[in-house]
C-alpha cells in the first residue's frame, strides 16, 4: 500500500506504542493475517500491528481514533467469513491479539479461569483439564482459534449440545472500547443484578464494538469417562429419534451428536490420508456421538452398546461400532475434525452454517437437497450437522473441472447461499449459527435481519463507534 505523510505518521505512532518489531506493514509479512482460512478472501490492510498489553490496545485503538483510522481486530484468523480481515476497507489496522496469551488466574474451587484474549482455544482447554477441570467449548480450529475470536462469534462446536455456546460459557470480560477507553468488567462473579448484562453487548459482534482484552471463563468438572460410538443409519429422522432415546437414557451424559451425510464422509475417506471407515457396511448416514461420566464409568461401554443393540433391533441403526480403545475413538474423532480440510481439497466448497428448530432438520435437509439437485445436478450435497443444536453445516462442493465450466460463478455463490439460508429462515430457523456474519453473509444480514433489529443493532454501533471505524465493512449491521 502507498504510504502518504498521513500513513507514515499512524505507522510511527503505533510503533511508539507496541515496538517497530510489532508493526508489520511489509506486504510478505501482513500476508498470513490478510487472508482467510479458505484462502477465498483476500484483503489489503496498512499494517498488522501486535500488542502486548491491554495498555497497548488502549493506546492503538485511542491513536487509531484520532487519526480516523479503521481498525479490524484478529484473533486466530479461522472465521470463514471473511470477518477478520479488513475487506473493503482502506488503509485498516490489524489489530491481531496472538502475544497476548496468557492465562492470569485458575479458580479450581470457584471453577473459573481469567485469559488474555489471544489464547488459543487449546491451551485453555489444557490449562483446565491440568487442573482437573474442563473448558467445554470445541471445534476443529481449536488448536488455531482464540478465545477473544471465540467470544466475538459466540462460538459453537462439538459440545454445545450440553455446555451450551460462548455466551454461556463468559463470566466476565474485558473490552477496549473504540476510542482507546477500557470497560473493565472482569469480575469472577456469577451473579449481578445491578442493571443491564454489559457483557453480553460484545459477545458475537465481530470486532464491531471494541476489542477484548480478556475475559473470565466457566470451567465444569472434568468428564471421568468418555464413550464414543460411530453408528450408521437410514435417515435424519432416525438419527433424530435415536438422539430423543439416547437423551432419555443418559440425560446430560450426552455430550456430543454429530450426523453426518455419506457424502460428506466419503470426502474425508478420499482426500485426508490415513482415514478409515470405521464400520464395514455403508449406510447412507452417520452419527457420531458421545456419552461421558464424571466417574470411572463403571459399566458404561455396556450400556451405550445395549441401547445401541435395542436401536438395531428396532431397526433404527443398520450399524454401529463403540471405540474399544482411545485411538480407535480418536480414528472416529478424526475423521469428524477432517471435514473442512478434506472440502478445501475437494474443488470449489461453498460451506453454510444455518441453524433450524431441532425437530425441523430432517424437513431441512430434504427440502435443501430437493432444490439444489434441481438447480445443480453436478454439484455434491453433503452434510455435517450438530443435530442437538439444530446447526447443520450444508456444504455444496464443485468437483474441480466441473467449476471450471460454470460460467457465473460469482452468482452462482450468491444463488447457491440464498437458497441454503433462505430456506432454514423460512423454517423458523437462523442464515449463521457459529461462524457470525462476516463479509461472506453481509447480503443476508441485509435481507434477513428484521428492519428493527438492525436499527438496534446500528444504534449501538453508532453509540459506542460514532465514527465507524471498527471492522467497518463486516456484515454486523451498521
Ligand atoms: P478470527 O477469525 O480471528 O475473528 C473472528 C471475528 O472476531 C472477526 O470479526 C474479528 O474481528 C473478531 N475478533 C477476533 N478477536 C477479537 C477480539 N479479541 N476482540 C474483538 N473482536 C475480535 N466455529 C464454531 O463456532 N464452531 C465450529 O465447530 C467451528 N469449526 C470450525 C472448523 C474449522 C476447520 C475452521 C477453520 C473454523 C471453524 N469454526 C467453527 C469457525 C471459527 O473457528 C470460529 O468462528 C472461531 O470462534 C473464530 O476464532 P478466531 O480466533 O479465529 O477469530
Amino acid at each position: 500500500m502507498t504510504q502518504t505523510p498521513a500513513t507514515t505518521d499512524i505507522l510511527s505512532t503505533l510503533a511508539g506504542i507496541v515496538g517497530d518489531k510489532y508493526v508489520l506493514s511489509d506486504a510478505a509479512a501482513m500476508e498470513t493475517y490478510c487472508v482467510d482460512w479458505f484462502g477465498r478472501f483476500r484483503a489489503e490492510g496498512l499494517c498488522v500491528v501486535l500488542p502486548a498489553t491491554t495498555a497497548e490496545v488502549s493506546d492503538v485503538l485511542a491513536a487509531c481514533y484520532a487519526a480516523g483510522v479503521p481498525v479490524v481486530p484478529q484473533g486466530g484468523n479461522t472465521s470463514v467469513c471473511g470477518a477478520s480481515i479488513p475487506l473493503g476497507v482502506a488503509g485498516a489496522v490489524v489489530l491481531c491479539l496472538s502475544r497476548m496469551n496468557r492465562i492470569l488466574a485458575l479458580d479450581a474451587q470457584g471453577q473459573s479461569m481469567t485469559v488474555e484474549a489471544g489464547c488459543i482455544l487449546a491451551k485453555v482447554q489444557e490449562a483446565a483439564a491440568d487442573a482437573g477441570l474442563l473448558f467445554p467449548l470445541s471445534l476443529s480450529a481449536e488448536g488455531t482459534c482464540q478465545i477473544g475470536g471465540n467470544i466475538a462469534t459466540n462460538a459453537g462446536g462439538i459440545s454445545a449440545l450440553k455446555y451450551g455456546s460462548m455466551r454461556d460459557l463468559v463470566i466476565g470480560l474485558e473490552v477496549v472500547l473504540p476510542d482507546g477507553r477500557i470497560w473493565g468488567g472482569l469480575k469472577v462473579i456469577r451473579k449481578d443484578s445491578t442493571g443491564m448484562d454489559l457483557k453480553s453487548i460484545w459477545i458475537g459482534t465481530e470486532g464491531t464494538l471494541g476489542v477484548i482484552t480478556a475475559a473470565v471463563l466457566k470451567l465444569f468438572p472434568a468428564e471421568g469417562t468418555s464413550v464414543d460410538a460411530w453408528v450408521g443409519l437410514d435417515s435424519p429422522a432416525d438419527a433424530l429419534t435415536l438422539l430423543a432415546d439416547m437423551r432419555k437414557a443418559f440425560g446430560a451424559g450426552l455430550t456430543a451428536f454429530e450426523l453426518m451425510s455419506k457424502a460428506q464422509v466419503a470426502m474425508v475417506h478420499d482426500h485426508v490420508h490415513g482415514t478409515r471407515a470405521p464400520l464395514e457396511s455403508v449406510s447412507d448416514w452417520a452419527v457420531l456421538m458421545q456419552v461421558s461420566a464424571p466417574n470411572d464409568g463403571d459399566g458404561l461401554v455396556d450400556l451405550v452398546e445395549t441401547h445401541l443393540a435395542a436401536a438395531m433391533e428396532a431397526e433404527l441403526v443398520n450399524d454401529a461400532v463403540v471405540a474399544r480403545s482411545l485411538s480407535q475413538a480418536q480414528d472416529f474423532w478424526h475423521i469428524r475434525h477432517s471435514m473442512s480440510d478434506a472440502m478445501k481439497e475437494a474443488g470449489m466448497s461453498l460451506t453454510h452454517d444455518v441453524a433450524v428448530p431441532i425437530s425441523m432438520v430432517p424437513d431441512y435437509i430434504a427440502t435443501t437437497e430437493k432444490e439444489l439437485g434441481c438447480r445443480f445436478p453436478d454439484a455434491i450435497g453433503a452434510v455435517v450437522c450438530h443435530l442437538g443444536d439444530g446447526n447443520v453445516h450444508y456444504n455444496v462442493t464443485f468437483p474441480r473441472q466441473v467449476w471450471d465450466g460454470v460460467d457465473d460463478k460469482p452468482g452462482t455463490i450468491e444463488e447457491i447461499r440464498h437458497l441454503v439460508q433462505k430456506t432454514a429462515v423460512d423454517q423458523g430457523g437462523t442464515f449463521v449459527a457459529e461462524h457470525g456474519i462476516g463479509r461472506k453473509n453481509r447480503a443476508a444480514a441485509a435481507e434477513f435481519k428484521s428492519p428493527v433489529e438492525r436499527e438496534i443493532v446500528a444504534a449501538l454501533r453508532a453509540a459506542l463507534d460514532p465514527k465507524g471505524l471498527m471492522n467497518p465493512d463486516t456484515g454486523v449491521p451498521a
